[in-house]
């Protein structure tokens, strides 16, 4: 997540326990290695039939495989089954799985590997957290749905009455924050999720309008609390105003999807990045999904479809700048702090101009992630799990090999 509060509160955050080791460093020419590939030069990256060149899906695929038997030779000696997250724990490797699944088939193989990862931490949910990335939210909505894909309906409707269960406390915990990974979006988010996969029949839409409301409530509060403030809604997360995606204002609106989009629009530095918590003192420096221009990209596109004002393309497109230039972190290939998430960027905006020039950014991103390792990027934490380690590559290069579908996992459910 780049850099989380300084000062930790939350007891079991082992999420946040990473950031900061390379935090101290000054300007971000040390953030990240410079970007040598040559731009795009408007040539074809599709082939005649509109497929991705032969030579690079065969790279992609094998890459792909090398890196599954890294995983699984991996996850066999550290696997932390005490952690359950899909941030960084096993429902993270199981929806990479599922994502396999969904991509390449093969009968129910994936499918069964999923289950194994979030089979058994289902019978020990710790109650304490509620969204899909790090709470109960993540193992029961994935739960449901690949129970259902395995017709298990017994246990489907399990996962999909305890995940229910929890509405009440989201909408009335006065203590629960807002933001996506620890708070009340975090398990919209995996209303919406279950929703995308089984059908709006099998949630309570009620449910839903209630979480909803109180989101915007919540962020109608501070603004009234405060007095006076740039936006109509505004979220504090630990006793600050963050931005981006994990924890500030650009994830949920990514989920929520509000005028607010304007105000955040005002915010751009001079670079097309974006800060990551009002006042931020450290200035234009993090090109991750979690606290910049890799993530607001997302909710200006999704902005550009909803209200079809050039201006949030605009916006995009200079996320996309931004993060060509700065986006081969040494901090990694991860998909929430790394070359793999930001990467993403490039192909949500592929999609939604289909302009052959931002999928080029993102093989040229591919083709970094190929050098897995070998950049002297330091290693994260946990170096197989979804969002910060392998599994999140993998997932992003098994998307590549069809863009069209490629989704940000986690995140983006846009068909
Ligand atoms: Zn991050």
């Amino acid at each position: 997540m780049g850099p989380a509060p300084s000062k930790r509160k939350q007891a079991n955050t082992s999420i946040t326990s990473s950031t900061s080791s390379n935090m101290s460093h000054g300007g971000s020419h040390q953030r990240e290695f410079p970007n040598e590939f040559p731009d795009y030069d408007g040539s074809k990256v599709l082939d005649d039939d509109g497929k991705m060149p032969r030579e690079f899906t065969e790279k992609l695929k094998s890459t792909i495989e090398v890196m599954l038997q890294k995983l699984d030779s991996g996850l066999e000696t550290h696997t932390d089954w005490s952690d359950y997250s899909v941030y960084t724990g096993t429902t993270g490797i199981a929806l990479l799985y599922f994502h396999l699944h969904d991509k390449f088939g093969e009968g129910d193989r994936y499918l069964e590997k999923a289950l194994h990862y979030i089979d058994e931490p289902l019978n020990h949910l710790k109650r304490r957290k509620h969204t899909f990335l790090c709470g109960d939210a993540g193992p029961l909505a994935l739960g449901a749905v690949i129970y259902h894909k395995l017709g298990k309906e017994n246990d489907k409707q399990e996962c999909l009455k305890r995940l229910f269960s929890r509405g009440q406390d989201v909408v009335e915990d006065r203590s629960l924050p807002d933001e996506l990974l620890f708070g009340r979006v975090g398990y919209l988010f995996a209303l919406n999720f279950v929703q995308h996969h089984l059908g709006s029949d099998c949630v309570d839409q009620d449910l839903l309008a209630k979480v909803f409301r109180k989101v915007l409530q919540s962020g109608e509060a501070l603004v009234r609390q405060e007095g006076h403030c740039p936006c109509p809604l505004m979220y504090e997360w630990h006793d600050k105003k963050y931005l981006g995606a994990a924890h500030g204002l650009s994830g949920i609106m990514y989920i929520l999807m509000q005028p607010t989009v304007d105000y955040l629009q005002e915010l751009r530095f001079p670079s097309g990045n974006f800060p990551s918590s009002i006042g931020s003192p450290s200035g234009d420096k993090l090109i991750h999904w979690c606290h910049g221009a890799p993530g607001w990209i997302h909710m200006f596109i999704l902005s550009y479809k909803v209200f079809s004002s050039e201006k949030y393309l605009k916006d995009a497109r200079s996320c996309a700048e931004v993060i060509w230039k700065r986006g081969l972190l040494r901090k990694g290939y991860g998909i929430c702090h790394g070359v793999a998430g930001n990467a993403y960027g490039f192909v949500a905006l592929y999609n939604l101009t289909g302009e052959e020039k931002y999928l080029y950014r993102a093989v040229k991103f591919a083709e970094w992630c190929f050098d897995y390792g070998h950049h002297g990027c330091r290693i994260p934490d946990r170096p197989y799990s979804l969002f910060e380690g392998l599994a999140g590559t993998i997932y992003f290069l098994v998307d590549l090999l069809d863009p069209a579908k490629a989704r940000f996992p986690a995140f983006d459910l846009s068909t």
